[in-house]
């Protein structure tokens, strides 16, 4: 193996978090977050974002609405 998590840049594990977290990663026990103070804070603001959209989302259901006009829309078209 020639990747070592724990050597990567700050630079480089910050451009996969997100990807990390979207892909649903255990991110909060990476070798880089388990070293890193700077990125670990980076997750956990990155999480409280994560949160606050998850919670907004949730009042609104804006992807049920979606569905019921896309739904709406094939039944228009038959
Ligand atoms: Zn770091």
């Amino acid at each position: 193996m020639t990747f070592d998590p724990k050597s990567m840049s700050c630079e480089e594990f910050q451009s996969q978090m997100a990807e990390l977290v979207g892909s649903g990663a255990d991110v909060a026990n990476h070798p880089h977050i388990q070293d890193c103070e700077l990125c670990r804070r980076l997750y956990e603001d990155l999480q409280t974002i994560a949160d606050a959209a998850r919670q907004l989302l949730a009042d609104q259901q804006p992807e049920d609405n979606l569905w019921e006009r896309i739904e709406s829309a094939i039944k228009k078209g038959d």
